[in-house]
Parts: structure tokens; sequence; C-alpha cells
């Protein structure tokens, strides 16, 4: 996209320049539509930049959102869900309006039904006239009304149905919301909610755990391997720890080489058993590379714990759960370690200092 000319001539900023250049081609002014022409302008991304650049003045809303999936799907996500609650809006409308529509109906028969009646009524002597005219006029109204009814019926039927559509992508655009994409585990976002779950009742509070496993030494294994091997080792990673849990336990990977796991029901002895089952597993699971030879592993995992009684509030459980895997760190790495009152960091070799 070339940069256009600013209305008075001078040279304005990146935003007016790219704000202007979208008013001159007839794009809706709407966040996505910016974010794409401003990556466009700064020349980010040299396709994306052609890409738009071939669909010239004349490009449509799909063929934007199309190019902005590709290029920018955490946007286009949220744009998604934008775009479900507005047809979900829509349709609850348009069923307003069949609602409001069948009130009207039964209104209007219900006035026939009223004046008839007072016709009949006024009648000293109902003729057999008045009464067929009478018969007529009503059974002509029920006709209508009922297949109005039937009308309405099937309307909100439709309407259902393509209602439940629009839920169902909902659903899909939340779990997308609330999943990391490398390990497929829920992301930071869902733990967080989840752990602030924990202190809604006093109950679940009793029997909770917070482990947190970071993998040892990972730096080492990107520097050596490269990012992409530690990409599909931190999927393995994930994997183990995942099946090597009951359905009902929480994982998540919470930051680049940390993972959460929430359990309920547990006791304290149980949630550390689970712990080192889960340590156990993966420094067992081969990490070989099968063309090459090469083998990158063992990969370990050092483990902190903490009971939810022993804790505040989600902060407090997090801080307490991190102090334990800062000391099983410091104590040489692939190991759990429970987290008991007194337990601190040491500041003066404070393993934190060295994390991301
Ligand atoms: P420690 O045993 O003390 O935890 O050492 P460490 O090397 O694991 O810890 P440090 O915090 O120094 O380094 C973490 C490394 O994890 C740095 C970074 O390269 C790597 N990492 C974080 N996120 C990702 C990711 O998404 N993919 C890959 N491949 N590596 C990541
Ligand atoms: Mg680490
Ligand atoms: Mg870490």
């Amino acid at each position: 996209m070339q940069p256009a000319t600013s209305p008075k001539g001078q040279a304005p900023d990146i935003a007016a320049q790219v704000t202007f250049a979208m008013r001159i081609m007839g794009i809706a002014p709407i966040p996505r539509n910016y974010e794409l022409y401003y990556e466009a302008y700064i020349g980010s991304n040299p396709r994306l930049t052609k890409e738009l650049a071939a669909l010239g003045s004349k490009a449509t809303q799909e063929e934007l959102d199309e190019i902005g999936a590709r290029y920018f799907a955490h946007i286009h996500h949220a744009a998604g869900v934008e775009r479900a609650h507005s047809r979900l809006a829509a349709q609850l409308n348009d069923l307003l309006a069949l609602m409001r529509d069948e009130q009207f109906a039964l209104e209007s028969y219900n006035r026939v039904l009223g004046e008839t009646a007072d016709n009949i009524n006024n009648k000293s002597a109902a003729s057999v006239e008045i009464l067929r005219s009478a018969m007529t006029l009503l059974s002509r109204a029920t006709e209508d009304t009922m297949s109005q009814g039937k009308e309405l019926v099937e309307n909100v039927s439709l309407k259902s149905v393509e209602m439940d559509v629009i839920r169902q992508e909902l659903d899909e655009y939340k779990r997308i919301a609330n999943t990391d994409s490398l390990t497929r585990l829920a992301n930071r976002r869902a733990f967080d909610e989840k752990l602030s779950s924990v202190y809604n009742s006093d109950q679940i509070r009793t029997y909770t755990g917070l482990l947190i496993a970071d993998i040892d030494h990972f730096k080492k294994v990107n520097d050596t391997f490269g990012h992409p091997v530690g990409d599909k080792i931190l999927a393995t990673v994930g994997t183990v720890i995942r099946s090597n849990l009951r359905r009902e336990a929480f994982v998540a990977r919470t930051g680049g080489e940390e993972f959460a796991i929430i359990l309920n029901d547990q006791t304290v002895e149980e949630c550390v058993q689970v712990a080192d089952r889960i340590r156990t597993a993966l420094a067992n699971t081969p990490f070989k590379n099968s063309k090459t030879g090469v083998n990158y592993g063992p990969i370990t995992l050092s483990i902190g714990v903490c009971q939810a009684s022993l804790a505040e509030d989600p902060v407090d459980l997090y801080n307490k759960a991190d102090v334990a895997l800062y000391c099983a760190k410091n104590a040489g790495r692939n190991r759990t370690m429970l987290f008991e009152d007194g337990m601190k960091k040491d500041t003066g070799r404070n393993w934190l200092l060295y994390r991301r």
C-alpha cells in the first residue's frame, strides 16, 4: 500500500495516513480492518502487503476478513465472537417481533369475539341471519388466528435452530480463547479463572491442591537443539502430564515452560504422589529423534505443591506453590517440594531472577 497524501498536505502520523487511505478506498473504519492496513502500511509482512494491494480499492469485507483470519487469528477470533453476538441479537429481535405480531393477532381476535357478542346481545331477538353471520365471522377469525399461530411455531423453531448453531460457534470461540495452541491444554486465562473458583467454597478449598511444574534447564535444551525442537518437547511434556492425571484434574500451560495442575478431592499426600508420578513418568519418557538418533532427553520437572487451605486467596496460593517450586529448584531440580510455613525464597540465590 502506498502512503496516502494527507488531507492538508502535511506529513501526518502513520495512524492518520492509514485512516485516510482506508477512507478513500471505502474500507469500513473498524478495528480489525485498521489492524490489517496498518500492518500493510508499515510493511511488517510483505506477503500481507502484496495480498491487500492485489484486492485494490474494491475489497469486500469478506475478502478482508479472509486475509485477517490468516494473518491475525487472535483478532479475528474476537471479531468472530462479535459477529456471533450481533447475529444472536438480530435473531432475538426477530423473535420478539414475531411474538408482538402474535400478540396483535390475538388482540384482534379477542376484539372480534367481543364485538360479535355485543352484536348478538344488542338484538332483542337473535335471528337466524344474525347468528349465521356471527358464526361465519367467528370461524374466519379463528382460522386466521390458528394459521398465524402455526406460522409462528414454524418460525420460532427455525429461529431456535439458527440460535443453536450460533451458540455452538460461541462455545467454540470460548474453547479457543481458553486453550494453549501448542499443548492443547488450558491456557493462563483459563487457569486464573479456575484458581479463583477454588476460593468460592470452603468445601472445595479444604481438599484442593495446586501443583506448579517447571521444566528443568529448558533454556539449555532450546540453545542446544533449537526452538522448534523445544516446542515439540513442550507439547510432549503437556501430553505426559495430562495422561498421568485423572480426567477431572485441571491442567494448564501457565507460561513458557511452566504448567499448573489443580487437584480436587485429594489429601496433601495424594497431591505429592500425583506430582511424583508425573515427574517419574516424564523422566522415563524417551526424547529421541528417530531419524537422526539425537537424544534430547532426559527432560525433567521440578514441582512445587501447596494445599489451598494453607493460603488466603488464589494469589497467595500461587505464590506459596511457587516458593515450594523455587525450593525444589534450589535443592537440585527433578524433585517435588511441598510448601510449609517458614519456607522462603533465598534472595541471595534467587532462582526466580533467572526466570523469564
Ligand atoms: P530452570 O531449571 O531454572 O527452570 O532453568 P530454565 O532454563 O528452564 O529456566 P529459564 O527461565 O532460564 O528459561 C526458560 C526457557 O524456556 C527460556 C526459553 O527459551 C524457553 N521457553 C519459554 N517459552 C518457550 C516456548 O514457547 N517454546 C520454546 N521452545 N521455548 C520456550
Ligand atoms: Mg525452567
Ligand atoms: Mg520457568
